[in-house]
């Protein structure tokens, strides 16, 4: 995980200064979003018009794309996450383009094509899938995927193209950094649409304390990202990019942890002093 210090400095500056001097308190996080922009290396114009947002949005790669190259190397360099968008099988039978992964791949077979994928771009911190609703229902398949991932340390967002999906589970099982999709922005590509999925992240990372959300570099997304990114200070709300968001959730269960240690212990030093003063 790369530049740990500096994403961690927010976190641990919200947890010391919620620290006084008697007991500490919890873990106090802003509400967060992830905002991932999938199908990145076909159009070098939307491409580039979607990395130049302004925060730390994710980008998702689709391999062998012409552009991919460039933009994976553009979107490294202005500071945003880059991860490969794993082409997989869906129920449909649309076709899924180089790279893809099916059910009928021996372990072998999956696992070098998804390789060949991931050493195509060489920035990536992680992957999601593209498409999948067929593949990530597939235990077996999803197994081999994760085991990929846990050679090359990368995380997994499963984008729940269907809610059967077991590509997150498996994830988990095999100690893999996973996230799971929470909204869709623009399956319907109009703006008010794009407006009223937003909203609905909002409230919900008000609600449970994030939202992980994907979009497409469509010129209506990118219009309304560019209005709605730079308003999100004022809902108190933090953009994260999803290893900064993965490295912060593994932070706040270590911090967790630590300080119910803590509140144990001070809780049981009265205790203690009074078993002395009896003693002695
Ligand atoms: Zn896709």
């Amino acid at each position: 995980m790369r530049n740990l210090s500096k994403r961690l400095t927010s976190l641990f500056l919200c947890f010391w200064c919620s620290w006084g001097s008697s007991a500490p308190s919890p873990v106090e996080v802003p509400p967060r979003i992830v905002i991932v922009i999938d199908d990145i290396g076909q159009s070098l114009e939307y491409g580039r018009a979607a990395i130049e947002l302004p925060g730390p949005l994710t980008f998702a790669f689709l391999p062998y794309t012409p552009h991919a190259t460039v933009l994976s190397q553009l979107a490294e360099a202005t500071g945003k996450d880059v991860i490969l968008h794993a082409p997989m099988a869906n129920i449909a039978g649309i076709p899924i383009g180089k790279g893809g992964l099916y059910p009928h791949q021996s372990e072998s077979e999956l696992k070098n094509e998804l390789k060949k994928s991931l050493d195509s771009l060489p920035l990536v911190l992680g992957l999601n899938n593209h498409m999948g609703s067929l593949l990530t229902q597939n235990e077996q398949s999803m197994r081999w995927v994760m085991e990929v991932a846990a050679e090359r340390d990368l995380f997994f967002l499963d984008s729940r193209t269907t809610p059967n999906s077991v590509a997150f589970r498996m994830a988990q099982k095999q100690g893999i950094p996973s996230l799971t999709r929470d909204i869709f922005l623009d399956h319907e590509i109009t703006y008010e649409f794009v407006d009223q999925q937003f909203s609905k992240a909002i409230e919900l990372a008000q609600e449970k304390g994030h939202a992980i959300i994907i979009g497409h570099p469509y010129p209506v997304t990118i219009d309304y990202l560019a209005t709605a990114l730079p308003r999100l200070d004022e809902l108190g709300i933090q953009l994260v990019a999803a290893s900064a968001f993965l490295q912060q959730q593994s932070d706040i269960k270590a911090l967790q942890e630590w300080s119910s240690d803590v509140s144990l212990q001070t809780e049981a030093e009265p205790a203690q002093a009074l078993s002395s003063t009896v003693t002695h």
